[in-house]
């Protein structure tokens, strides 16, 4: 039989990979828990219709990319291919109008059937924060210094912040008037996957990443030309925000994102240092989500941020491991016991224990702590359990030992460990 591999597009993650991410994580949720942001999780599994009804059926998303099925009862099932829609059917099923302002997070799995590639696979992993029933031009600027502090605090170094905006419904659909007649007379100058998406999500062809067409797509009506006063100032608004709070950004009037629920405000973070897939975060506004999927009319903005990017971006500290504060070498029946049970009182405190379980010599077990860098050792061995007292000390690397690190401390006396724990290790 062939050897079972994981699937295309899906990796592993290991020990020592995983010291990064628990690191990101880590800042991620205190940065998340200090703007007073708080956590929603949704299934992964949902019906299909969510996202067709959600992200749009002319999305690269929903017609080429999700991971559909049906369940043993022949619903159609798909993993998700993003959170936004689900936050946003799990509040209406919840029923919003009891908690209409709400600031939202949640972080998983997300499942897009694509090229696996750096930065690209087919079960990535998001962050995203949502702001529910918020209109403001400050929810915008709020969501967007967020992402970019989020990013900044991380070590992410050449960030760029590209925004844009779509204009209302009605400023869309005015606009797509004219960029379809536009379209019409142009045609063949476009490529073959622009031309498809004309009749189906002409908005997404100035998204292109076809360098023809994009030149093409120079002499287009703009959308920018077609918005209200009111769009346009809310967008001037945004704008000079941004500037007060000395945020740098780049206008980029072809930003359209990729899913089809975004009026006004849209925007991407990419970084220098990340090559071709360079967006980390995508966010924009969608105040015509929440109704068009049921529920009443809430505004709403947010923004993710993909994970694996965040990993290659994020800084070589964060891949450094804690280091083993006490090993503790054992050996001998009695002795074992007295360990185990050691070891449960030292996890009381802030510390790494780590309790050798393999019964081999005392030189093989010493060596192991060596090899840990533990900082400190306890030797628990017949002699000790007979005397009842074990010695700690301080593991010094460079062999010149200092009788003041080392202590003999009963089994019983709680007292003086803790005294020995807080002048050893725990202050510094
Ligand atoms: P891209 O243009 O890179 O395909 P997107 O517009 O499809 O991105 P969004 O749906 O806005 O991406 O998702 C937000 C973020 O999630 C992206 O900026 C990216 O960091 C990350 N992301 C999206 N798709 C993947 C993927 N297949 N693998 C890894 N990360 C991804
Ligand atoms: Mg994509």
């Amino acid at each position: 039989m062939d050897n079972l591999k994981n699937l295309r597009g899906t990796v592993d993650l290991f020990p020592d990979q995983l010291i990064k991410w628990q690191n990101v994580e880590k800042i991620l949720l205190e940065q998340l828990s200090r703007a007073s942001i708080k956590e929603i999780r949704t299934p992964i599994l949902e019906m299909t219709e969510l996202f067709i009804r959600g992200i749009g059926e002319g999305t690269d998303v929903v017609s080429k990319e999700m991971y559909t099925f049906l369940d043993r009862g022949e619903r159609s099932c798909t993993l998700r291919p993003e959170g936004t829609a689900s936050v946003a059917r799990a509040l209406i099923q919840n029923g919003i109008s009891s908690n209409p302002l709400q600031k939202l997070w949640y972080m998983g799995p997300m499942f897009r059937y694509e090229r696996p590639q750096a930065g690209r696979q087919r079960q990535f992993h998001q962050l995203g924060v949502e702001f529910i029933g918020h209109d403001s031009v400050r929810s915008d600027v709020e969501i967007i210094v967020l992402a970019w502090d989020i990013l900044g605090k991380l070590g992410i170094k050449e960030l760029n912040l590209e925004i844009n905006t779509l204009g209302d419904t009605n400023d869309r659909s005015n606009f797509q008037k004219s960029f379809l007649k536009w379209l019409e007379t142009n045609k063949d100058s476009l490529d073959l996957d622009s031309q498809n998406r004309i009749s189906k999500n002409p908005l997404r062809i100035l998204d292109t990443k076809n360098l023809q067409t994009k030149k093409v797509l120079e002499n287009a009506p703009r959308l920018f030309n077609f918005l209200s006063e009111k769009s346009h100032n809310r967008y001037l608004d945004l704008k000079r925000q941004l500037e007060v709070l000395k945020i740098p950004y780049v206008e980029n009037f072809n930003l359209v994102r990729g899913l089809d629920y975004y009026t006004h405000t849209a925007f991407e973070i990419t970084s220098g240092a990340l090559g071709s897939q360079a967006t980390v975060c995508g966010g924009g506004r969608y105040d015509d989500l929440i109704k068009q999927m049921g529920g009443p009319n809430t505004p709403a903005i947010g923004f993710a941020i993909g994970l694996e990017r965040l990993i290659l971006l994020a800084g070589k500290e964060l891949e450094i491991p804690r280091n083993t504060d006490i090993y503790i070498i054992n050996q001998g029946l009695i002795a074992e016991s007295l360990a185990m049970d050691l070891s449960r009182k030292l996890r009381n405190y802030d510390l790494l224990v780590e309790l050798d379980l393999s019964g081999a010599s005392f030189s093989k077990q010493f060596r192991k702590a060596n090899k840990l860098k533990s900082k400190s050792i306890i030797v628990i061995g017949d002699d000790e359990a007979v005397n009842g007292e074990f010695t700690i000390r301080l593991f010094d690397q460079s062999g010149n030992g200092n009788e003041n690190e080392e202590e003999v401390i009963s089994f019983e006396n709680d007292i003086k460990l803790e005294n020995w724990i807080n002048n050893n290790l725990l202050v510094k």
